[in-house]
């Protein structure tokens, strides 16, 4: 797919006149109408629900254009709960499917009347314990062997997520008993995944799980989410995922599986997060340095705080040049960070057009799991978010952090008196 960007380099340059670089600017319009497109997709199923992974952009100023399409969010933090609450998003419009969960963040989503997916067996007890049991209840299935995952969330044996299936009908069992009355199901096996069938086939075995538990215990399901994890094209050799086919497939499925077993009008959810964001953010950052030892190295304004998918995972995050879009990739840099880590690098051995200090590199797809994986290693600060309006305005919709937010949580009167 064809790396475009959704502004000019001389739109980027009145830009950087209030807003200097660093920034990620987000693209309103596109991400907006992918959003809208998804919905439609899914129009077939009565209460289709999109749960936003705040995770992926906890910007509120997002979440709150989302939350006006209709779309919830999926949550698995306190803040995240907060950030919810804050922008009006409450009672079902709130997936809360954490792991590891502490009772403080139990009784948050249990007073925000969110919808609690537990993640283990063992929560049941615990979630009684120390918020009481809501009425709906969901559970995360994970699969093991019976579906392979990927590189970022691993075989699903080795996924730290969900529970077997053996126990998933114990656990249904015990909130039965326990008199909860509405259920739901849930399951997350891959990420960044660009295979349309496989996210059909997913579709597959959550139906036929609901069929089986149905008729062993006698409940009844009232949504199955099918989680995250729909890929993005980050490589311009990559194809984008064909959400009108994903979800034709899956309403034949439901078609066969849930409506031919007479079981009808279950919800289907998903908690997408680099679907909905991933392309439509940018981080716009300057040449500052050159370098040229055993490599070519060009140094930016920008390090791995503000995008660290390259560093952490090997991902690949196209790169375009402003104003030199046209012109061919003669040479070869490793674009770097300023950071004291060697997988600070933006881009290894990449092909780019010829450089000159004081270039914009506008570095693609930095929507999901971009700014919201920031750190402050090295008293790096993070930078700006933007959000380039569909009326072709800019709005600032998170300033850059300053040094007195790096030092905000010390007393630095303390260290004085330190002796
Ligand atoms: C991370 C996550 C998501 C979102 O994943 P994407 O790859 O951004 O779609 C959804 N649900 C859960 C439980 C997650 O952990």
């Amino acid at each position: 797919m064809q790396k475009k960007l959704p502004f000019t380099h001389t739109q980027i340059e009145d830009i950087i006149k209030t807003y200097p670089t660093p920034f990620h600017i987000y693209d309103e319009k596109n991400m907006i109408e992918n959003a809208q497109n998804l919905q439609k997709a899914f129009s077939w199923n009565k209460g289709f629900k999109e749960f936003f992974a705040v995770k992926a952009n906890p910007n509120p100023y997002l979440i709150k254009l989302f939350s006006n399409i209709g779309f919830g969010t999926d949550c698995s933090s306190l803040a995240e709960l907060e950030i919810s609450n804050k922008v009006g998003v409450k009672g079902n419009g709130i997936m809360f499917t954490s792991n590891n969960t502490t009772a403080e963040e139990y009784k948050r989503a249990r007073e925000l009347n969110a919808i609690i997916n537990l993640d283990d067996i063992s929560h049941i007890s615990y979630l009684e314990e120390h918020a009481g049991l809501p009425d709906i209840i969901s559970f995360r299935y994970n699969p093991g062997n019976l579906k392979a995952g990927n590189d970022i969330i691993g075989n699903p044996e080795e996924a730290k997520y969900g529970l077997t299936k053996e126990q998933l009908f114990d656990a249904y069992k015990i909130v039965k008993e326990k008199g909860i009355t509405r259920f739901g199901i849930h399951t997350m096996v891959a990420s960044n995944e660009l295979n349309n069938d496989y996210f059909i086939e997913t579709a597959e075995i959550m139906f036929n799980l609901i069929v089986e538990i149905q008729k062993e215990l006698d409940i009844t399901f009232e949504f199955v989410n099918l989680g995250g994890g729909i890929g993005i094209p980050y490589h311009p050799e990559d194809t984008a995922i064909d959400i009108n086919y994903i979800s034709s497939g899956i309403e034949q499925k439901y078609s066969e599986i849930i409506t031919n077993n007479g079981l009808q009008d279950i919800k289907i959810f998903l908690e997408s997060g680099r679907y909905i964001a991933g392309p439509y953010g940018y981080l716009v950052t300057r040449v500052l340095h050159f370098k040229d030892t055993y490599r070519q190295y060009v140094g930016v304004d920008a390090s791995m705080v503000h995008l660290m998918r390259p560093g952490m995972y090997g991902a690949y995050h196209h790169i375009t040049v402003l104003g030199k879009e046209n012109e061919s990739a003669t040479h070869t840099y490793d674009v770097t960070g300023s950071l004291c880590e060697n997988n600070d690098k933006f881009a290894i051995q990449r092909q780019l057009p010829e450089l000159q200090k004081g270039d914009l590199l506008a570095i693609h797809d930095t929507g999901a799991h971009g700014h919201s994986m920031g750190f402050n290693y090295n008293g790096k600060l993070r930078s700006a978010e933007l959000l380039l309006r569909t009326d072709g305005s800019v709005s600032k919709i998170r300033r850059a952090e300053t040094l007195d937010d790096y030092f905000s949580t010390v007393d630095f009167g303390g260290v004085t008196d330190f002796s």
